[in-house]
């Protein structure tokens, strides 16, 4: 096993920034409810948080987000639509790859849903590349929660100094550093990456 620390991203804010008004605009065309009713059912939502913890499938979200929106479209309609919330980080990305290059292994660690992961396998070529993926929908549990920790502990077979990991929400850095694991609460690439440096080479 190597000895090189995994690195575990976060992706929303780290690797991928996201703007849930792009979808809303569009839904909107389609909908017989306000952008603000729309923006209100779908970001970070009570029904959103119950979807990316694997609380309810992909066609029971969008039947509930039709009804609630009566939106006119299918959900080959509403599953480009909903997707297109997600723009590159380059300096993030390409940090991914210097770390591969260097023997890092490395892996994302999201809340998320099925819908948006769908969609990002197929828009961003990056997400390819990454030695595994700890998505909060297929564990049926969500950061902070310390069991879906363990399971990254499994995936990446390490724990404690083994473990470096980003993310931009205080609340899962703590859960994280609780364990043990090397953790960098990101803000911006110009911070994290040389703090990311500083670790790895201490
Ligand atoms: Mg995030």
């Amino acid at each position: 096993m190597s000895a090189k620390p995994a690195i575990v991203f976060d992706l929303g804010n780290v690797l991928l920034a996201f703007d849930y008004r792009r979808a809303v605009r569009n839904l909107a065309k389609q909908s017989s409810v306000s952008e603000a009713e729309l923006h209100a059912l779908i970001n970070q939502s009570p029904l959103l948080l119950k979807y990316e913890a694997g609380g309810m499938t992909t066609t029971e979200f969008f039947n509930e987000v039709k009804f609630a929106a009566s939106f006119s479209g299918e959900l080959e309609h509403f599953r480009p639509i909903f997707g297109d919330i997600f723009s590159e980080i380059p300096e993030m990305i390409a940090l991914n790859e210097r770390l591969r290059q260097a023997g890092h292994k490395t892996y994302i660690f999201s809340n998320t849903n099925e819908l948006a992961i769908e969609f990002i396998r197929g828009r961003f070529p990056f997400f390819a590349n990454f030695d595994g993926y700890i998505l909060s929908y297929e564990h049926r549990c969500m950061k902070p929660e310390a069991r879906i920790y363990e399971v990254v502990e499994r995936v990446t077979g390490k724990n404690n100094r083994g473990i470096v990991y980003i993310d931009d929400r205080e609340e899962n850095i703590v859960s994280g550093a609780a364990r043990g694991w090397d953790v960098i609460h990101h803000l911006n690439h110009t911070d994290t990456i040389p703090a990311l440096g500083e670790l790895l080479s201490a």
